[in-house]
């Protein structure tokens, strides 16, 4: 039968291709069943089942709260509320009563009371319990996904090879897909620098996010084709379009496996400069892969996965024998570890007694940890001892706002420094402090922060974030996300200028310093270091090595007279792709289709 080759776009997050069978996993919005209507004999099992499904939200809830730490037990409260929602009469009784009188299915019944119900808030003058609908929601959404959807826990088991589909996945979520060797997978909501599509790529899925309705599309079990580069998706493909893509799939992995062999060589230009690749990690368990990849060291390693994965919080000597391991893994590389950046999309509700209008500018990285001193000095105390090994870990603090801040840290690194030297447990009394550019306020005051630290570390996926005034996992705004816009390449030439006038190198750890076809504009801004995802690292090393440093400049001296970022994106597409044939494989799809 011809297949009906349904093409979907979204935003291609972390690049291969994935050929396989859909599954449905979002809890959330799984498809709610046909609307059935009942043969007699069956309505008292169907209620049972309604009873079940609410029982089972009732339970889930009484977990959740078991799950809220003591000190913020009082908060528990929120999910009491839904406990006894989930057994109002208004919910339970008034769904049992549908699915007797009128002998329909159970989530036809669930979905006709709460319309009832919604229609009823409408007409409520007062707006805060016109606003309790949301908790209606929620707790009907809780039972529905207990009568239709998937468990939670299939995300773990599932141990097929399938193509992921979902309203949403949290970064743990995604980190969790791997257990079960994902092929790929698609959600609606997302950008190309949330922190779900970056554990996609530090994992190597294939992964496409911002797919609107991608839920509805798609159904469970439907055999799709997806790009993770171009963020095309292909629905039910027939069988030319499936053959074509089996040979781009064979093309793409047979380059991806000659770039890795080539990956030890150094990364120098032709005319002999060398520039320091490293790898973005966020797992213990993905270090070999950088070291595989030809990475020159571990540019940031991101610390919130130990502190997001339990609900305790992580211990001293958890934290520490973590940061020893990575460190004995790398030598004698450097492994340059970044405390906490828990808050924004990281969001680990155990550790945050308030829900946040706007997490991202809220109480997340350096400002938590400056607030939570305990936790912070915990972690701290665990990387100085880990340093102490082989003396190859660097430090650096995220989100600096200000001078004032950075002081505050380090000040508290002090005293952590003065308690372990009273305990006579040995650190790294050279290790190297550094911070991280990623709020506007700190690129502009970048020559004071400068004297404060041994290096920069420019974050330009929040320095994006917060300077374009995009949320990184906005999907109605993520076309505006461009690291060629001219304002930020300005200010990556500014901090760059300003740490080297203070003789201290500066790196580039956002997402932009691994996409390939910015590997001259870095190399022009005068860059020491780019750290990337671990999968981009061949790649931007054989295409460093194909450049010369004048040539780079050149090209820089063209595109800071541009003042669009489409303009230097053309100017990229017609000037430097061409130069790289091998590596920029134009595996476009519509092509392919045509
Ligand atoms: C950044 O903001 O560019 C960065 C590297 O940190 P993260 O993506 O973890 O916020
Ligand atoms: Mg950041």
């Amino acid at each position: 039968m011809p297949g009906e080759n349904k093409i979907l776009y979204g935003i291609g997050v972390s690049p291969g291709f994935a050929i396989g069978r859909a599954c449905l996993v979002n809890k959330k919005k799984v498809k709610a069943q046909k609307h059935i209507f009942l043969q007699k004999e069956d309505i008292s099992k169907e209620v049972e089942r309604f009873k079940k499904a609410v029982l089972m939200a009732v339970n889930d809830l009484e977990q959740v709260k078991t799950l809220i730490p003591e000190k913020y037990r009082e908060q528990s409260h929120i999910v009491d509320a839904y406990i006894l929602l989930a057994k109002d009469i208004m919910i339970y009784d008034t769904t049992c009563s549908k699915i007797m009188d009128e002998n329909i299915n159970a989530e036809w019944a669930l979905l006709k009371c709460i319309e009832d119900i919604r229609e009823m808030f409408a007409n409520i003058d007062d707006d805060y319990l016109k606003s309790r609908i949301h908790d209606v929601k929620y707790v009907s959404e809780h039972i529905m996904n207990n009568l239709t959807g998937k468990e939670e826990q299939s995300l773990e088991k599932l141990n097929g090879r399938y193509i992921i589909v979902a309203d949403d996945l949290s970064p743990i979520d995604t980190a969790r897909l791997h257990v079960g060797e994902t092929m790929a997978f698609i959600t609606s909501l997302g950008g190309k620098t949330s922190h779900t599509a970056i554990v996609a790529r530090a994992f190597e899925i294939p992964a496409i996010v911002g797919l609107e309705n991608v839920i509805q599309e798609i159904n469970d079990n439907e055999l799709l084709i997806l790009d993770g580069a171009t963020g095309m998706v292909i629905v039910d493909p027939d069988s030319d379009t499936l053959q074509k893509y089996y040979e781009q799939q064979e093309r793409f992995e047979a380059y991806s496996a000659r770039i890795v062999r080539e990956s030890h060589l150094p990364a120098e230009t032709t005319d002999h400069y060398r520039i320091n690749v490293m790898a973005n990690v966020e797992l213990l368990e993905e270090v070999v892969s950088v070291i595989d990849r030809g990475a020159e060291g571990i540019g940031l390693y991101r610390t919130e996965f130990l502190y997001m994965n339990n609900k305790e919080l992580p211990s001293e000597d958890e934290l520490y024998s973590d940061y020893r391991e990575i460190a004995e893994i790398i030598y004698p590389k450097i492994n340059t570890i970044r405390t906490l950046d828990i808050g924004g999309d990281k969001f680990a509700a155990h550790l945050f007694p308030d829900t946040e209008t706007n997490p991202a500018m809220g109480l997340r990285a350096i400002r938590f940890c400056l607030r939570e001193r305990g936790i912070f000095k915990t972690q701290l105390r665990a990387i100085l001892r880990a340093s102490s090994i082989c003396k190859n870990i660097n430090l650096m603090f995220p989100m600096i706002s200000g001078v004032n801040e950075i002081r505050q840290a380090k000040s508290v690194l002090e005293e952590v420094k003065n308690d372990l030297r009273q305990e006579n447990q040995p650190f790294d009394e050279d290790m190297k402090i550094g911070l991280l550019i990623e709020v506007p306020s700190a690129m502009v005051i970048a020559d004071l922060l400068a004297r404060e630290v041994d290096f920069f570390s420019i974050g330009t996926n929040d320095l994006i974030q917060y300077s374009l005034a995009i949320d990184r996992v906005n999907k109605n705004v993520a076309h505006l996300y461009d690291p060629l816009h001219p304002a930020v390449l300005r200010m990556i030439r500014q901090i760059v200028d300003a740490g080297h006038n203070q003789g201290i190198p500066v790196t580039i750890c956002g997402e932009m310093a691994g996409e390939p076809m910015y590997v001259p504009i870095l190399l022009g801004l005068g860059l020491d270091g780019l750290s990337m995802n671990p999968f981009s690292v061949p790649r931007v090393k054989k295409i460093i090595r194909q450049i010369s440093m004048a040539q780079a400049k050149l090209f820089l001296d063209d595109i800071s007279l541009l003042s669009t970022a489409s303009d230097v994106n053309k100017y990229l597409l017609e000037n430097v792709v061409p130069l790289f044939p091998d590596d920029f494989p134009t595996y476009k799809v519509s092509s392919i289709l045509d």
